[in-house]
């Protein structure tokens, strides 16, 4: 915080104070709050922990009143119903995307409307996501201001740069319930090169990968860094992958290499809460050291670096095969990244180094504590977000393409995946049917090219175009995504000047998993869809002719023989053959045997018409 002291006086004059912007990390598992002082930026301690990070865990007493972070952590597993955690998995999202959470989770998510915004109840009373997200960033907020001495009211908080729309509004939502002006939604990426201080000289031209694994996510992000601009080039992960899966792992090793051992002794343990504790423990210490042991009741449990090595390669090739994915998507060539990035508590387990520095050729950078690396760089933005740092602009990018369903159910795709935002783009349409008054705009996010296997986002409908032929009205629809990811939609007709507009809110996001699926999918599917496409633009392109065969044969009866007439009959009755038979080649022939027949009719149409109109000119 800068005070301003007039230098005269020497008072302090507090109606110039500038407020703290603050930044924070709102984790699944962790979060955390970060703040400039002076110059730098430095994370606030909780004022139950000796840390600065705050466990995302929610409990609920008897007498409701909610605590948030160590103190709730622990009572995961004495009071498990009123006790919630991984609540930003929820977040923007239905009850559909997260029933498979359910297992593995104590407290209840309500599913009687799958499709609707998932609800968790506690204690007979019901919460959304938003608001228990608003409880952990309350907390936050009042650990800022104990810290600060100070009210804060605004704030940046990062989400994982695959987060969509309905998440990125959901977390909007939460600051807003928690008294907190949201500034900036920033992906988590972007924030950890900030902290890194890369983007705030305006010369360097840099090429970073942002490597991230925590508690339970795992993504990877590549930017391009130029003229102190950040662009994010590509991002790929794994949502359910983590250091909780490297502690299973641990768990595993050591029942099936105790449990035949030392039988009875080894089953009567509590193979639960603790086992879990030592597993943590086994795996944080082997990043310095050789060997682990210790203790559960009369039972050694030990592990060696090798082992654990062992046990964990495949968790880590998994992430490395993100890593390729992710390089090919950027576009960039693996000896053009400059930076390797950590971020998250188990980016710091050593094989993931020499996986990376063997991958990259350079070693990665966890020089800033890669668990507050996200809440630091979030704390730079807010600075600049102040007015306090200048010439420096965030881009990312959208993770899924966007785009409008036309004729035929065919996804039309305005927005591409892995654009940069803030976006806009637009393309012109026009009405498929003469007088026609209204457009229904519906916007879908996804890869593939029928709207079906795509997801609605929402749809509008542009009303009062003008009476116009079929082809005439000139619409032309915008897509907007502003620096946050919340997409608008404009359509407005041109000649007439009419338009209409949405904000997009879906009313339950896309899962992590499913966008993955989704990605994976239009890969698997390309040929059909491909197929299909061609079909159904085949079959659109058909009906456009039919359409205004039947229209040219209405107008110019006086103008052509009856034997002209009824060819073109025939040969319409052929198209409409060719449409049903679904056979694209079929369409394709037929449609150019009426367009090569018609075409010299339509000459004549239009020169007997010219001349008709000449005439009129004279008179
Ligand atoms: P985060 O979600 O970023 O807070 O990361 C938390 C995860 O990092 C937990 O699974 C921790 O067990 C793990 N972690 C923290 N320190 C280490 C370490 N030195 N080695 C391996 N994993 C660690």
């Amino acid at each position: 915080m800068k005070i301003p002291i007039d230098l005269k006086t020497g008072s302090i004059d507090a109606k110039e104070e500038k407020d703290v912007i603050v930044g924070i990390d709102l984790g699944t598992t962790n979060s955390l709050v970060a703040y400039i002082s002076g110059e730098n930026p430095v994370t606030i301690k909780s004022n139950c922990g000796q840390n600065a990070l705050t466990p995302s865990v929610l409990h609920f007493s008897k007498d409701e009143t909610i605590i948030v972070g160590d103190e709730a952590k622990k009572f995961l597993v004495s009071d498990p119903q009123n006790t919630v955690f991984s609540v930003k998995r929820l977040m923007g999202k239905s009850y559909n995307d997260v029933s498979k959470l359910k297992s593995s989770i104590g407290y209840e998510i309500i599913d009687e409307d799958k499709e609707a915004l998932v609800k968790i109840r506690v204690k007979n009373k019901f919460y959304s996501p938003i608001e228990l997200s608003s409880e952990i960033l309350k907390s936050l907020k009042k650990d800022a201001e104990n810290h600060l001495k100070h009210p804060i009211t605004k704030a940046v908080i990062t989400v994982p740069a695959y987060f969509n729309d309905a998440q990125r509004q959901a977390t909007r939502d939460a600051g807003k319930l928690a008294g907190l002006d949201v500034l900036r939604i920033v992906n988590e990426p972007t924030a950890a090169s900030l902290a890194y201080g890369i983007g705030l000289s305006r010369d360097v031209v840099s090429n970073i990968a942002v490597y991230d694994l925590g508690g339970g996510t795992f993504d990877i992000s590549v930017l391009h860094l130029e003229d102190g601009v950040f662009d994010v080039l590509s991002t790929h992960g794994d949502t359910f992958l983590g250091g909780d899966d490297i502690d299973r792992l641990i768990i595993e090793h050591w029942e099936n290499k105790y449990i035949p051992l030392q039988g009875d002794e080894a089953k009567s343990l509590n193979f639960g809460q603790e086992i879990r504790l030592a597993a943590e423990e086994a795996k944080i210490f082997l990043s310095s050291h050789d060997h682990f042991l210790s203790k559960i009741g009369n039972l050694y449990l030990d592990l060696d670096k090798t082992t654990f090595e062992t046990l964990i390669l495949p968790v880590i090739q998994k992430t490395m095969d993100s890593v390729r994915l992710a390089v090919k998507d950027s576009g960039l060539k693996t000896e053009e990244i400059d930076k390797v990035i950590l971020v998250g508590g188990s980016s710091r387990i050593p094989l993931i180094k020499k996986h990376l520095k063997e991958f990259f050729g350079i070693t990665p950078d966890d020089s800033v504590n890669p668990d507050e690396v996200v809440a630091l760089g979030a704390a730079i933005q807010a600075d600049i977000l102040a007015g306090n740092r200048k010439d420096i602009l965030l881009l990312d990018v959208s993770p899924l393409s966007l785009g409008i369903e036309t004729v035929g159910g065919l996804m039309d795709t305005i927005i591409p995946r892995n654009s940069k935002v803030p976006a806009k783009a637009g393309r012109q349409y026009t009405t498929s049917v003469d007088g026609q008054a209204n457009l229904r705009i519906s916007v879908y996010q996804g890869e593939r090219d029928l709207v079906q296997h795509n997801r609605k986002l929402g749809e509008f409908i542009l009303r009062n175009i003008p009476g116009m032929v079929a082809g005439m009205p000139k619409i032309e629809v915008q897509f907007i995504i502003d620096a946050d990811g919340i997409l608008t939609v404009k359509a407005r007709e041109l000649r007439s000047g009419i338009e209409s507009s949405i904000d997009i809110r879906s009313t339950y996001g896309i899962s992590e998993e499913q966008m993955a699926l989704m990605l994976l999918d239009s890969i698997k599917n390309a040929e059909g869809d491909v197929q299909r496409r061609g079909i159904l633009e085949a079959v659109n392109e058909a009906n456009n002719i039919l359409q205004a065969s039947e229209k040219f044969i209405k107008q110019n009866e006086d103008i052509l023989s009856e034997d002209e007439i009824v060819m073109l009959r025939n040969l319409t009755v052929k198209l409409e053959k060719a449409v049903d038979s679904s056979e694209k080649d079929t369409i394709h022939t037929a449609i150019t045997k009426l367009n090569d027949y018609s075409l010299p009719l339509a000459q004549r149409a239009l020169d007997v018409n010219i001349s008709k109109a000449l005439k009129g000119v004279k008179v």
